[in-house]
């Protein structure tokens, strides 16, 4: 079915034919009739689907009509992290060049001055991670009573990462009437029990079977000794035997291996740059754009902050260290063999991750094969043995108990999106442990102008320099007519 029999307006139908797309992806092709008569929709759906297009362009066809409100978005998309909200931006700029919308980020790491005063303006679109989102309304500066369609995007990983009680709160605080569209690569059953509460008659659309790895993608996985420093070897190894190697991304379990590992390859001189939670969105975006661009071979990442990226031609994924939880893998070696080009994900196994391999074998239907010796069964329980015998992993103390370390390091406001890399298994779980209390957050302001990050908006761009044209609209004075007077007074926060 060709895009012109979707429903879209000209507008959009002339967006899309710039963007160079000539087909729908079938998760466009069945949503897209679905959101413009104003249904609910729930998309099972992963990355790299084409599912943020199936619901920004019947979105931007609808929001044609009508106009902004001083803070009252007409639209609200939820993501987990601050990458993927600024990615779903970039879709509203792409696909929305030729209409004159206002389109607002809500994510940590951006100064809420810069922020309130677009809220102030009036937007149509509105793109947020749930934390910052629910500082904005604590502070009362936000009225979420104007939404006419919601979007929750990843809530399979918004659960992972905590974020459920927040999604509840907001669905709750937007009008019962409101179209809700969801997108879930899985369907574990809380997300189950999320749709049910939350979706009205959904029409469901399910693209690719759940967990399925593309078969484009060769799958190895390669033995290594358990010590960090052999582990980093084996890498190097890898890294340099790799056939048509492109670009990488290399996976950790966590943020400090993310760090320790990037100092280590830049040591040995590889093209490379990191990607995790704790560091700043400026430094986080213009490592991205270093990679996109091809300035960097090699992106060493941690899943938080890696999720559902469009890397568009990534050559070979290498899990530096087998994931914790088999749907991470699933997600990790998602990242190439996109749109049907040939993919390599290599994954690094010690002694001791057989019962993680089996358990992503088990999910994924299918056995990975060797590209090295395997690792035996004597040398597995042989490290059962020695871990029962209190010898630990490797020799770093903590690796298996997830968490500790991790989240202590982080203090600061930020965004809860990231905060909760290496989590625990799902069940030991608090919801919101990542969250302070709402009084320390509340008190808490900005920090001081000249010290805030740079706006995403301001750094490296990831594809081309400049912002396209239409990317700040310069869109009419919004109707403020609602509001009373103490609302619409341009905000100071103080440095503390
Ligand atoms: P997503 O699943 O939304 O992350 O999209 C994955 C990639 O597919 C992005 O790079 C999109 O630009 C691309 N894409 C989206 N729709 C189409 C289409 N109809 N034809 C070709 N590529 C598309």
């Amino acid at each position: 079915m060709p895009f012109s029999e979707l429903g879209l307006s000209a507008k959009v139908q002339a967006a899309v034919a710039s963007a160079g797309y000539t087909e729908p992806t079938p998760i466009q092709a069945q949503a897209i009739p679905h959101v413009l008569a104003r249904r609910d929709v729930l998309g099972i759906a992963q990355t790299g689907t084409g599912k943020t297009a199936a619901f920004t362009l019947p979105m931007l066809t609808m929001l044609e009509e009508g106009s902004a409100r001083a803070r009252m978005p007409r639209t609200l998309i939820l993501e987990p992290t601050r990458e993927l909200a600024a990615q779903v931006e970039d879709n509203f700029v792409k696909y929305g060049v030729n209409h004159k919308l206002s389109v607002a980020l809500l994510i940590g790491g951006v100064s809420f001055g810069d922020q309130d005063a677009k809220l102030t303006r009036g937007v149509d679109v509105l793109i947020a991670t749930p934390g910052r989102l629910l500082d904005h309304f604590e502070r009362g500066r936000l009225l979420l009573t104007g939404v006419e369609l919601l979007v929750i995007d990843e809530a399979d990983r918004m659960l992972d990462m905590g974020f459920i009680p927040d999604i509840e709160r907001i669905c709750k605080m937007v009008p019962f009437t409101r179209q809700t569209l969801f997108f879930t690569a899985t369907m574990p059953p809380e997300i189950q029990r999320i749709t049910e509460q939350f979706l009205h008659n959904p029409i469901k659309i399910e693209v690719a079977r759940q967990n399925s790895t593309a078969t484009t993608i060769t799958q190895r996985l390669v033995r290594s000794g358990k010590k960090d420093f052999e582990k980093r070897e084996t890498l190097r190894g890898l890294v340099r035997g790799a056939e048509n190697l492109k670009n990488a991304i290399i996976f950790c379990n966590r943020k400090s291996e993310v760090a320790t590992l990037y100092k280590s390859l830049q040591k040995h001189e590889f093209s490379v740059a990191a990607l995790h939670g704790d560091m700043d969105q400026s430094a986080r975006t213009a490592a991205l754009a270093a990679f996109r661009d091809g300035r960097i071979q090699l992106l060493v990442a941690s899943d938080v902050a890696a999720r559902g990226l469009d890397i568009p031609d990534v050559s070979h994924v290498f899990n530096y260290d087998t994931p914790h939880h088999a749907e991470d893998y699933v997600h990790r070696i998602g990242r190439t063999g996109r749109a049907g080009r040939l993919g390599t994900a290599i994954t690094i196994v010690t002694p001791e991750d057989g019962k993680l391999v089996s358990a992503i074998e088990k999910l994924i239907g299918q056995s990975i094969e060797w590209g090295s010796d395997p690792v035996t069964e004597e040398e597995a329980s042989e490290a059962r043995r020695e871990r029962r015998a209190g010898g630990g992993r490797g020799e770093r103390s903590g690796r298996g108990g997830r968490g500790g370390e991790e989240r202590s390091g982080r203090k600061g406001r930020g965004d809860r999106s990231e905060s909760r890399e290496a989590r625990e298994p799902r069940e030991a779980r608090e919801p919101r442990e990542a969250r302070e209390p709402r009084e320390a957050r509340e008190s808490r302001a900005p920090a001081p102008r000249a010290e805030r990050p740079a706006r995403p908006a301001e750094a490296p761009r990831a594809r081309g320099s400049e912002r396209p044209a239409g990317r700040q609209p310069a869109h009419e004075e919004a109707d403020m007519s609602h509001l009373p007077q103490f609302l619409l007074r341009p905000v100071t926060y103080r440095a503390k």
